[in-house]
C-alpha cells in the first residue's frame, strides 16, 4: 500500500491520522465492548455514550448555553438550504441572503421556492472575489444568511456580519470550527461535516431555541426542526458512523488545546502560503487580500496554459486535489484544521521548484 500522500481535497477532505488510526481499531471492536462502533443499534446504551459526548464536546468547544439545541442531521448542506426557509421564513417576512457565491446562490434560490427573499449584498458583479462590506436587511426581515467561507473562489468573511436583532444565519459548511465562534450573535449555524469535521453523511445545525416557534405544523417529520430538538436528533436511525467519527474530530480538536489552537494553526499555514503567492508574480491569489480564505487558497498561474502541468507533476509528488473548482479552473489547496503544516510545506517546495524551471 502507498503511504498516506498531502491531501488538498475541499471535501470530504484529510481527516486527522490520529482519529483515523483510532476510527480503525473501533471499527472492529468498539472500545472493547465486542461490537464494531458501525455495527451497534442506535438505541443502545454505547451509542447514547457516543452522541452524547460528541454533543457536550461540542458545546464545550464553542462554549453553548441551552438556549441552543444542536441537531445532528441528514442531507448535507443543501437540505439546510430548504430547512432553512421552511422553518423559518414565515408568511409576511423576508429572507434576506448575503450572495458571496455559488453556495450562497444556492441557498437563495431554494428559500425562493418557500417565501419571499432579498438580496441583502452581492459580490457578483466581482465575480465573488470579494466579501460585501455593506448589506441591506428587509424591513421585515425573517433572518440573515451569509456564507461564513465561500469553497470555490476562496474567500471567507473576517468576522460575522451585524445582523442588528434579526436572527443571523449561516452556512460554516466550509469553516466550522476553523475558530473560536461568537455564537451569542448567531441565531442557526450549520455545517455538513465533510470539510472540517469528520467524514460526509452528518450535518450539524445548532439553532436558538426560542426560533424553533416559528416552525410550521405540518412540515414533512424529517425537514421540521423539532423532530430533531424534541427526540435528541433520534427519531429514526441517524448516520450513527459520521456521528461517531465526527465527535472523534471533536475530542481532537479539545484535546489540541480548542478553538483558539485551531485559530493560531489555521493562520500559520494560510500566512505561509499566501507569503508564497505573493513573493512573485509568477503564481496570484485572485481574491481580494483582505478576503482570503484561510480555508481555501485559490491561485492561477499567470500563463494558464502551465496549469495542467503542475497540477499533473503536483500529483505525482503525492500533493493531491489540487485543482481548482471545475467552475472556476485553477488550483486550490484547502487546508482545513486536519491538514498538517508539513503539507503546507511541500507544497510550497513545489512552488518554488515550479517555478525556477518555467518561470
Ligand atoms: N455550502 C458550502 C459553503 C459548501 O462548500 C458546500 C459543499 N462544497 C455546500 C454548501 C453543499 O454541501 P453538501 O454537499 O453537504 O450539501
Amino acid at each position: 500500500m502507498k503511504d498516506r500522500i498531502h491531501n488538498f481535497s475541499a471535501g470530504p477532505a484529510v481527516l486527522p491520522l490520529a482519529v483515523v488510526e483510532k476510527v480503525r481499531e473501533n471499527l472492529v471492536n468498539y472500545e472493547g465492548s465486542g461490537l464494531g462502533v458501525m455495527e451497534m443499534s442506535h438505541r443502545g446504551p454505547l451509542f447514547e455514550t457516543i452522541i452524547g459526548e460528541a454533543e457536550a464536546c461540542l458545546r464545550r468547544l464553542l462554549q453553548l448555553d441551552n438556549t441552543f439545541a444542536v441537531l445532528f442531521a441528514t442531507g448535507g448542506a443543501t437540505n439546510q438550504f430548504s430547512m432553512v426557509p421552511m422553518n423559518l421564513l414565515l408568511p409576511g417576512m423576508v429572507g434576506d441572503y448575503i450572495i458571496t457565491g455559488t453556495w450562497a446562490e444556492k441557498a437563495y434560490a431554494e428559500a425562493k421556492k418557500f417565501g419571499e427573499v432579498a438580496v441583502a449584498a452581492s459580490s457578483e458583479a466581482e465575480r465573488f472575489r470579494s466579501i460585501p462590506k455593506e448589506f441591506r436587511l428587509s424591513p421585515r426581515s425573517a433572518y440573515l444568511h451569509f456564507t461564513s467561507n465561500n469553497t470555490i473562489v476562496g474567500s471567507q468573511f473576517r468576522h460575522e456580519p451585524d445582523a442588528n436583532g434579526t436572527p443571523l444565519i449561516c452556512d460554516a459548511s466550509s469553516d466550522f470550527l476553523h475558530k473560536p465562534l461568537a455564537m451569542s450573535r448567531y441565531g442557526l449555524v450549520y455545517a455538513g461535516a465533510q470539510k472540517n469535521l469528520g467524514p460526509a453523511g452528518v450535518t450539524i445545525v445548532i439553532i436558538r431555541r426560542d426560533l424553533l416557534e416559528r416552525c410550521p405544523e405540518q412540515l414533512p417529520i424529517m425537514l421540521d426542526y423539532r423532530t430533531y430538538t424534541n427526540h435528541g436528533s433520534l427519531y429514526n436511525t441517524p448516520p450513527t458512523f459520521p456521528i461517531y467519527v465526527t465527535g472523534a474530530v471533536l475530542q481532537w480538536i479539545e484535546a489540541l488545546g480548542g478553538l483558539e489552537e485551531m485559530e493560531r494553526r489555521n493562520n500559520e499555514k494560510a500566512a505561509l502560503l499566501y507569503a508564497r503567492l505573493d513573493r512573485s508574480d509568477f503564481y496570484r491569489s485572485v481574491v481580494d487580500p483582505s478576503d482570503r480564505s484561510v480555508m481555501n487558497v485559490t491561485f492561477r498561474i499567470h500563463d494558464h496554459a502551465l496549469e495542467d502541468k503542475f497540477l499533473v507533476e503536483a500529483q505525482a509528488r503525492g500533493l493531491d486535489g489540487l485543482q481548482g473548482h471545475r467552475s472556476v479552473g485553477g488550483m486550490r489547496a484547502s487546508i482545513y484544521n486536519a491538514f498538517p503544516r508539513e503539507g503546507v510545506v511541500a507544497l510550497i517546495e513545489f512552488m518554488d521548484d515550479f517555478e525556477q524551471r518555467f518561470g
